[in-house]
């Protein structure tokens, strides 16, 4: 297979029509190659396919469902199908993901495995996943978010991985990337770096895309005679978005529409809009839309949900929405807020903070009689209960 037959692969050079490639120091040269040499290699090999299949199926829970929102659906009158990444094996999409790179790591010869996490919630999908397959397991994490996300920095704890603090700088996730690259420089030879979204150096978007794509995959077969029209999902770096639009982005006939959070609002400076608002720039090895100032510095993104609190998209889909394949759309806190009460009273599932913002882009679409939808269900509400609570007693 050598032609291009999907826009999520990346071209020769490692891009998505401008964006991407892989902006690395020189240190990190020979790591990344190895990786772009090799993955594709061991990924495609049909014993690797077996084992990652077994996992999702046996570990994960995989297939999950598809869920026909029966009162949603009435009360839009529209056909909505909830694809479930929220009855997955630690409540979201990133377990597939996760499991794809540490079969890949140990199919390389790597015994140890870093990763670096904001909310907590990659971190706890590959402590899950090392404590599986035995790999040693350190997560970088900055000092604030271990005091905000404590509940999963102890899961990481109960899982047996190493959760170390980052002092430096704004003490988030930007400066937990920063010491993991370090990490890497310096453990060239043991390890794999885990990255947890369509984001990063080439080939990190590609591969996250792929082991994503299960997504799409069991959405087609599910869907059977039924025609999706619409696929919708949240998106932070894009990974859960990349798998449930993998399968269709080549048919044309199907309308793929991305939802990144506008905070408080796009006309405010707290917001993490970044294909909306943001400007081609250079964020964690690749070239992508980011928020930046003019003479481009990073600005502090802001959400409500912390797995969208990011400055910037992965290269993938800053070309899929540059290139009008992805139509993006945009919903703030307090719309989320209200998705998500609603799709909990409608449906009984809560939803993730992140999977709120797809929920509530459904109310501003107007809808043909009969249209079929596909949303991304990407995780499930349970982290997220405090922020729920606290909106419930304000009301
Ligand atoms: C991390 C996360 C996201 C955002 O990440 P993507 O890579 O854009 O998918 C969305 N939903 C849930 C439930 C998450 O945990």
């Amino acid at each position: 297979m050598t032609a291009k037959i999907n826009r999520m692969k990346a071209d020769e050079r490692g891009f998505y029509g401008e964006f991407g490639g892989a902006f690395i120091p020189e240190m990190l040269h020979k790591n990344i190659q190895d990786l772009q040499e090799r993955y594709e290699g061991i990924v495609s090999q049909e014993s690797f396919q077996k084992r990652f299949k077994d996992l999702l199926k046996t570990y994960s829970g995989r297939p999950t469902p598809l869920t026909y929102a029966a009162s949603i659906s009435e009360e839009l009158g529209a056909n909505v199908y909830l694809k479930r990444e929220d009855l997955n094996h630690t409540g979201a999409h990133k377990i597939n993901n996760a499991i794809g790179q540490a079969l890949l790591a140990m199919e390389m010869g790597k015994t140890r495995i870093i990763a670096e996490t904001g909310a907590g919630q990659h971190g706890v999908a590959t402590a899950t996943v090392c404590a599986l397959l035995d790999l040693e397991c350190i997560v970088y994490m900055g000092s604030k978010d271990i005091e905000r996300q404590s509940p999963n920095v102890r899961r990481m704890k109960m899982l047996g991985a190493e959760v170390r603090a980052v002092y430096s700088g704004s003490q988030t996730l930007k400066d937990a990337t920063n010491e993991a690259i370090r990490d890497w420089i310096n453990h060239p030879e043991s390890t794999h770096y885990l990255i947890g979204s369509t984001v990063g150096p080439h080939p990190y978007p590609e591969m996250v895309a792929a082991f994503q794509s299960i997504i799409s995959e069991e959405t087609l077969k599910q869907l059977g005679e039924i025609k999706a029209d619409s696929v919708i999902a949240c998106v932070g770096g894009g990974s859960n978005a990349a798998g449930a639009f993998f399968h269709f982005v080549e048919d044309e006939s199907v309308e793929l529409i991305a939802v990144e959070a506008s905070g408080y609002g796009l006309e405010t400076d707290k917001t993490a809009a970044s294909a909306t608002l943001g400007t081609a720039g250079i964020l964690h090895g690749s070239k992508t839309l980011l928020l930046q100032t003019k003479d481009g510095q990073i600005e502090e993104a802001h959400s409500i949900s912390a797995g969208l609190d990011y400055p910037g998209i992965g290269p993938m889909h800053a070309h899929l929405v540059k290139s009008d394949r992805v139509k993006i759309m945009t919903a703030t806190d307090t719309e989320a807020l209200e998705a998500a009460k609603w799709m909990a009273r409608k449906e009984g599932i809560i939803p993730a903070l992140e999977t709120a913002h797809a929920i509530a882009a459904l109310k501003k679409i107007t809808f043909k009689p009969n249209q079929n939808i596909v949303l991304c269900l990407s995780g499930r509400g349970d982290k997220d209960m405090q922020t729920y609570a606290q909106y419930l007693d304000n009301e």
